[in-house]
């Protein structure tokens, strides 16, 4: 059967070390759920989202800006090219009617080229005009979704914050609780409670029978020996069983 070698007080040590560990497993808990908060996922990932949209249409204004650059380049080049064959043409340089009509030829080509591109870039201009306004709203957007993914960063940072409060000041607390428990009594609550998901000791709840972990009804020799003092192992869970006497405080 069971150890006696402890008093009732002792167990009811045990019992409030173990509150004070499930409030600090419960912490703990909290702490990381909070750490690893959805909503600051969402946003962020709407951020990210944000920013590729924003990036699409910063490259396309860009595009669009170097393409009207270069067409108005390459038309005042074939203007410039017009001008200096006409200066020859009209200056009295060129004496061949032969030659003659072919600069005209070429001059009215580079005349139709430079149209061409004159009319290109007006067109990127035109759609400047559109992806620029573009642009400012993709830029607002990204400026929203950040501003809300550092608020929800920062409640969740405050929160976490709260939290490590607690369990900073449920530390020292832990401590003192187990310098009150026999260390032998101590080490094994630890081992279980280590193993089991946090739980090593429960009361025997002697109304009902139950072990107060996992509720399953506890032999009655068994129940009899904790109840004199004994302290035994839940046949189901494995857990320390204790009886700490009716409520007396
Ligand atoms: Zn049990």
């Amino acid at each position: 059967m069971g150890d006696t070698a402890y008093q009732r007080s002792d167990y009811r040590n045990l019992l409030e070390l173990q509150r004070i560990d499930a409030e600090i497993g419960r912490l703990r808990t909290a702490i990381a759920r909070a750490k690893d908060d959805p909503e600051v996922a969402a946003l962020r990932a709407r951020v990210e989202e944000a920013v590729r949209a924003e990036e699409a249409v910063r490259e396309k204004v860009a595009k669009l800006r170097r393409k009207a650059a270069w067409e108005e380049q390459e038309a005042d080049q074939r203007r410039a090219q017009v001008a200096e064959m006409e200066r020859k043409m009209y200056g009295g340089e060129v004496a061949s009617a032969k030659e003659l009509d072919q600069m005209g030829k070429r001059v009215e080509q580079l005349k139709a080229e430079a149209d061409r591109h004159e009319e290109a870039g007006l067109q990127a201009i035109v759609e400047l005009e559109e992806a620029e306004p573009l642009l400012a709203e993709a830029e607002r957007a990204v400026g929203e979704a950040r501003k809300l993914l550092d608020a929800a960063e920062a409640e969740r940072d405050r929160l976490v914050a709260g939290l490590e409060e607690e369990l900073g000041a449920l530390e020292p607390r832990r401590e003192e609780a187990a310098r009150r428990v026999p260390p032998d009594l101590l080490a094994r609550y630890d081992r279980i409670r280590r193993a089991r998901g946090g739980v090593g000791v429960a009361a025997l709840d002697t109304a009902s029978g139950l072990c107060g972990a996992c509720l399953v009804k506890v032999p009655v020799r068994l129940a009899q020996s904790v109840k004199s003092g004994s302290v035994e192992n839940c046949e189901s869970c494995g857990r320390l069983l204790v009886y700490v006497g009716e409520e007396e405080d």
